[in-house]
């Protein structure tokens, strides 16, 4: 791993329909090169677990499979951007999610004197992301994603990170569910690819091939990123 102290600070953007891999790819970022994963989806999750009143507000949201509104998520990634441990540079995982959020993320980065340095679109087909999606679960002691068939851990039900036993599904992980963040995906976050070609920093990765290759294309873009 590289220490954090020869590299850049920089900045990644990771876009891609529900289950293309971006959690997967971003912890596995995380570990190589000291970037802070931040998803929107995780703090989410974590403000409807505490019943803060965004997260009463996004819950009905999420199981429906629609987008939280700007507002919202714009308010949590903010507070969370400004913590320390972020000026080491970020992987943002599920955010931006629209051109709304895409601009805030520009302001708030122009406000801190930084920038998007690479924004990373895993390219996938719809069809093979119910499969994905229908067979996810994570380890409630650590957050490392599983699959049923693509990722499983060395012995079944206990976790390869941390030995845990406990694995937990997401209720919005279902196939109704799934059809309509897709449908959310095409129509407000897809146009995103385009924002990111306009300013020069987009990257694309076939997210069909298997985890470990993603990973190593990933590698090869965030090592450029960072130097
Ligand atoms: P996202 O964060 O984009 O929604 P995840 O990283 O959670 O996606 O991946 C969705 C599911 O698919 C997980 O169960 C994960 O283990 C699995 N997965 C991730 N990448 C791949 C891949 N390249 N091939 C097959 N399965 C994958
Ligand atoms: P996935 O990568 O599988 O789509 P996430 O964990 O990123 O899942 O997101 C789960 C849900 O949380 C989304 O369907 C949406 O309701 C909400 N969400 C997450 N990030 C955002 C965002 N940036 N903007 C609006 N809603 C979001
Ligand atoms: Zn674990």
């Amino acid at each position: 791993m590289m220490d954090g102290t020869d590299q850049k600070a920089a900045n990644l953007v990771l876009l891609g329909p529900p289950g293309a891999g971006k959690g997967t790819q971003a912890r596995m970022l995380e570990e190589s090169f000291g970037l802070v994963q931040l998803s929107t989806g995780d703090l989410l999750r974590a403000a409807v677990k505490a019943g803060t009143e965004a997260g009463r507000q996004a819950k009905a949201v999420m199981e429906a499979g629609d987008l939280v509104s700007d507002e919202i998520v714009i308010a949590i990634l903010r507070d969370r951007l400004g913590e320390p441990d972020c000026a080491k540079g970020v992987i943002l995982d599920g955010f931006p999610r629209t051109t709304g959020q895409a601009e805030a993320l520009d302001r708030l980065m122009t406000e801190t004197g930084q920038g998007i340095t690479a924004a990373i679109s895993l390219e996938v087909d719809d069809n093979a992301m119910v499969a994905r999606i229908s067979g996810r679960y994570t380890c409630a002691g650590c957050g490392e994603g599983y699959h049923d068939t693509f990722k499983t851990p060395a012995t079944p039900g206990t976790c390869d990170k941390c030995g845990g036993t406990e694995m937990t599904r997401r209720a919005d992980d279902n196939a109704e569910t799934v059809e309509q963040r897709l449908r959310a995906y095409h129509a407000q976050t897809a146009p995103l690819i385009d924002y990111y070609d306009g300013k020069g920093v987009l990257a694309r990765v076939d997210a069909m091939a298997d985890i470990d290759t993603v990973a190593q294309e990933l590698n090869t873009i965030v090592a450029q990123a960072v130097a």
